[in-house]
């Protein structure tokens, strides 16, 4: 039989051939925007809740709709919009992160008259005692239209179970983590997260089968790059890094062992809480997320202060931090990080990342000498 890899391949190629399933066979598809929306909200209404994604289609028709300066997740889903193609999904949730995701939302909800817009303001402060109750009401009126648009109920059970099995999957991601981090190597950093990418857009139930049969393989492999030089990568809030550049890094002598990208540690690092109502788990995950997000304050613990300590414990030797070209959020806190940084004493190299397709040279030789140095 192929390996889990290869299996996921095709949805790697076309991450909503799962959505397109789930509609064959009569399930609703309700898209979600990064990131912080907790999609067993969509399943327990007994829909397939999928993580909207970047396409690597250069923006053409969008172009008229949305400001070049805007990140690439945000043009590159108002393009698709714009064109058409998300027309398969019964509603779309947008999570009020950011200006730019606001506006993508907007302009989406435009341009796709017939599909329903839900929308969502999380607190920008991360704290229960203030913000609990507000969020368990934010996430309440978002589970009545939930249940307009599916036409199911969401019971109290259903919520339960479904917390349970996002839990799991979670779980055997953090495993595949646990196992890369231990035997460097053993899962290029592309797979990885390729693994993560199809779990946010496949039928959760699916890709814990895989990850079950993933998991005991990664387990009876040896680490394959004991002399490489270990890396962590940063950043990359809303959206799949581009996976060549993952493979520069690796082809030149790196390994990545650790990581708090989206697609990647930062999607499954928060368990939800099953000591407490389900609303409240919910809306306590998001107040009370391990990896700190620049969309919002957290009066508990910096971003900066996280990485420059999870970094080295991680056994990495240098931190690559990957900037969406023209994120906000992050290129608002990247100075402050950078300064925590060096304070720490943590080698680091920040890379710009951009939606259109460009020559990596630059990129390569900067890295080149960034692992050189690593290494010297
Ligand atoms: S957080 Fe950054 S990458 Fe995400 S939508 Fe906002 S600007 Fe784009």
């Amino acid at each position: 039989m192929a390996s889990v890899l290869d299996r996921l391949a095709p949805i790697v190629q076309d991450p909503y051939l799962p959505a397109r399933e789930a509609k064959a066979k009569g399930t609703p598809v309700v898209a979600i925007s990064p990131m912080h929306f907790p999609e067993e909200l969509i399943h327990a209404a007994g829909a397939l809740p999928v993580l909207l994604q970047e396409s690597n289609e250069p923006v053409t028709e969008g172009f008229g709709h949305i400001y070049p300066f805007y990140c690439g997740f945000s043009r590159s889903n108002v393009d698709w919009a714009v064109k058409g193609k998300l027309g398969l999904f019964d509603a779309v949730v947008i999570s009020d992160v950011c200006l730019q995701l606001r506006h993508m939302g907007h302009i989406m909800r435009r341009n796709m008259p017939r599909t329903p817009f839900l929308y969502i303001q999380w607190p920008l402060e991360a704290s229960v005692d203030r913000w609990l109750s507000f969020s368990v009401d934010q996430l309440g009126r978002l589970r009545t239209k939930l249940e307009q648009i599916t036409g199911n109920a969401i019971t109290d059970d259903a919520l339960q179970n479904s917390i349970a099995l996002f839990n799991r999957h979670r779980d055997l991601l953090q495993r595949a983590y646990d196992i890369r981090q231990q035997k460097p190597g053993v899962l290029r950093a592309k797979d990885m997260v390729n693994v993560v990418l199809t779990g946010m857009v496949m039928p959760k139930e699916e890709h814990i089968s895989l990850l079950e049969e993933l998991i005991p393989e990664l387990e009876k492999k040896g680490a394959s790059s004991d002399s490489k030089v270990r890396l962590f990568t940063s950043g990359h809030l809303c959206q799949a890094v581009k996976t060549d550049i993952l493979d520069l890094m690796e082809d030149l002598g790196g390994v990545v062992v650790g990581d708090d990208m989206y697609t990647g540690q930062r999607y499954f690092a928060t368990q939800m809480p099953t000591d407490v109502p389900p609303m409240e788990s919910m809306a306590r995950r998001y107040l009370e997320l391990k990896v700190p997000c620049p969309t919002r304050y957290d009066p508990k613990q910096e971003w900066g202060h996280y990485v420059s300590q999870a970094s080295p414990q991680s056994g990495a030797k240098g931190l690559v931090t990957m900037v969406v070209k023209f994120c906000e959020p992050h290129m608002i806190y990247y100075p402050f990080l950078r300064d925590v940084l060096n304070g720490a004493g943590v080698p680091h190299l920040m890379i710009e990342t951009e939606h259109e397709v460009v020559s990596l040279e630059g990129t390569r030789t900067r890295l080149q000498a960034f692992i050189e140095m690593l290494s010297a």
